[in-house]
């Protein structure tokens, strides 16, 4: 079977783990604690007429851009990108990470999550940085870890960037 690394990256308590709960699992809780070193977890896929198994890579505490080391992404056929869209500088932490990750495993494929969509009343990401970025070639998803909105979605669009 055809298995690939997912690295999850981006700010801290933008919804990394929240989205691979969801996505494993099917559940979201307001009130599970951060988690502590790197998660884990894995979830098959059929994609066409192959199953696909995506191991996700949670990195977990409160580490950004200077804990994403080079044993986390070793091996990664893609990752995801987690921006809070209630929260701007999250965008500038995606972006460093980018370049940093960019630099370390290469030209891998990348979605970007622009998370808790739900909250539309408190969404701060202006539309001309996001055209920005997607000119220069980023592919951005809105998501919803609390209503699942676009997670399973974006998930298998990136599983079948991969097995392509
Ligand atoms: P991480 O640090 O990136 O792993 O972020 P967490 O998954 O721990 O989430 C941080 C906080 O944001 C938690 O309180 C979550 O319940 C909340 N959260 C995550 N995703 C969403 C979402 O899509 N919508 C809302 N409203 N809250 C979310
Ligand atoms: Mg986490």
């Amino acid at each position: 079977m055809l298995q690939k690394k997912i690295c999850l990256l981006g700010a801290f308590g933008v919804g990394k783990t929240s989205l691979v709960r969801r996505f494993v699992d099917t559940i979201f809780s307001d009130t599970y604690l951060t988690t502590v070193g790197v998660k884990i977890d894995k979830k098959l896929l059929t994609i066409g007429t192959e199953q696909m198994a995506l191991i996700l890579w949670d990195i977990a505490g409160e580490d950004e851009v200077s804990a994403v080391r080079v044993s986390y992404l070793r091996g990664a056929a893609g990752y995801l990108l987690v921006v809070d869209g209630t929260r701007p500088e999250t965008l500038d932490t995606a972006v460093s990470i980018q370049a940093r990750v960019g630099a370390e495993v290469g030209d891998v494929p990348f979605v970007v999550l622009l998370n808790k969509a739900d909250l539309q009343e408190d969404w701060a990401i202006p539309q001309e940085r996001i055209e920005r970025l997607e000119a220069a070639g980023w592919a951005f998803r809105r998501t919803s870890a609390k209503t699942g909105m676009g997670v399973e979605e974006t998930f298998q669009e990136l599983a079948a960037r991969l097995a392509r």
